[in-house]
């Protein structure tokens, strides 16, 4: 049992000025400075506040070794940059380039205080790539990942659906797996039938209608819409994620409100790859969560940016309220602890002790009733925790993890021969 005392401390719920926190795996026990008794290992958190770790709510790990590489291409359209990019990139990916890349991006994303992850991989490796994944975000790195093989017409089916069933079964607090797939747009019928036939009430994890191409597919081969084709096949399930959901109609929208799952944004991403901006009045009424889309790990800016882009969706200075800013956090939090079984999210009893310790010293009053002004606009534009502490470990410390500089000096290694494949050394 270990204590951090003298801190201020902030669930999107309660705060409290001066506080304390016992831990183990689990919280014990939180209070107020006055009542802290404690025999025991005490950090002491002055100058510092205390928030629950974030999720990612939808990433691809496999990106991170595309940094620097150049690559001559010129697209012209968002199915350009699948094909002569990505598809380029994933295809050569093997064994030791998808340890690197889970590794590099587990460290990155604990810098920017993010403890879970809800990864959507693909590589030309498809067999044991997500025990790759595993092994370093989850034996290694001691995070929590929630993963998927983006099941694509571009592959071997079987294998993608095997790679998939693997993980679906298997979970314990620290790891599961949704269904992955692709998008409507690289999956024909056939495919889709045979995943219906074989994830039963599993959630899926898919991109929707992130370009407008995505859904005008979907309307000229199938005469329908995503969502509605998704639906006809039984296969938007409880817990499903539905990534982007950029250019989906009003009838989507309603079929979606009937159903129990999340909508990942990735306001950055979409931004970046220039395919448009989602209309949030058809999304407002479903649950959202924010995920970087593998365009880096920071989360806290991906939430930034969300309320950003949601003021241009909805054309108005004021935005949303921070009540719906904090859906969207807490959101992500019920999706993981559905999917895990487990209770983060809260600085509370019985709670896993998730939690990152950041230096805040407010420069302006902070109470209950600003905690959350504070935490958006004080912290989030620049965060970088001193520890990051998951199931009760210290995971970084000093702002850093263990044997970090170690890990890139090999990730790069790894990374230059990746490169001699594209030609670019
Ligand atoms: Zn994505």
């Amino acid at each position: 049992m270990k204590a951090i005392k003298n801190v201020k401390i902030y669930d999107y719920d309660d705060y409290i000025e001066n506080g304390y926190v016992i831990y183990k795996e689990n919280i014990i026990e939180i209070g107020k400075m006055e009542h802290f008794k404690f025999d025991g290992q005490v950090i002491d958190g002055k100058g510092k506040l205390i928030l629950p770790g974030l999720v990612n709510g939808h990433t691809h790990i496999y990106s991170t070794l595309f940094r620097g590489l150049s690559l001559n291409f010129k697209p012209k359209t968002f199915k350009d940059i699948l094909e002569m990019l990505w598809w380029k990139f994933d295809k050569e990916l093997t064994e030791d380039e998808i340890y690197y890349s889970s590794l590099v991006y587990g460290i990155e994303s604990l810098k920017n205080g993010v403890t879970t992850l809800i990864d959507h991989h693909a590589s030309g490796e498809i067999e044991n790539s997500l025990k790759t994944i595993k092994k370093a975000i989850v034996d290694e790195l001691k995070m929590r990942i929630i993963l998927a093989f983006e099941t694509s017409d571009r592959f071997d089916i079987e294998k993608c659906i095997n790679e998939n069933n693997l993980f679906l079964k298997e979970k314990n607090e620290f790891f599961t797996g949704m269904f992955g797939m692709h998008a409507s747009m690289s999956l024909s019928d056939e495919s889709l039938k045979k995943i219906s036939k074989n994830i039963s009430d599993f959630p899926i994890h898919v991109h929707v209608a992130e370009s407008d191409e995505d859904e005008l597919d979907s309307i000229n081969k199938h005469s329908k819409s995503i969502i509605k084709r998704f639906d006809d096949f039984k296969l938007i399930n409880k817990n499903s994620i539905l990534a982007h959901c950029v250019h989906i109609n009003k009838d989507e929208s309603e079929i979606l409100k009937e159903k129990d799952v999340f909508i990942a944004l990735n306001p950055s991403s979409n931004l970046n790859n220039n395919v448009g901006i989602f209309n949030y009045e058809l999304l407002k009424d479903l649950k959202i969560i924010v995920g970087t889309d593998g365009l880096g790990s920071n989360v806290a800016k991906e939430m930034y940016n969300l309320n950003l882009m949601i003021k241009k969706s909805i054309d108005s200075p004021v935005g949303i309220s921070n009540e719906e800013l904090i859906a969207f956090i807490n959101n992500s939090y019920e999706l993981v602890n559905r999917m895990l079984n487990i209770k983060i999210g809260k600085i509370r009893k019985n709670y896993k002790a998730d939690f990152i310790l950041v230096d805040y010293n407010n420069p302006t009053p902070m109470n209950k009733e600003n905690a959350f002004n504070h935490v958006f606009y004080g912290v989030f534009e620049n965060l970088r925790p001193e520890k990051v502490f998951i199931n009760g470990k210290e995971v970084l410390s000093n702002y850093k993890v263990n044997k970090q500089e170690e890990i890139f000096k090999k990730s790069e290694e790894v990374a230059k021969k990746l490169f001699l494949k594209f030609g670019d050394d």
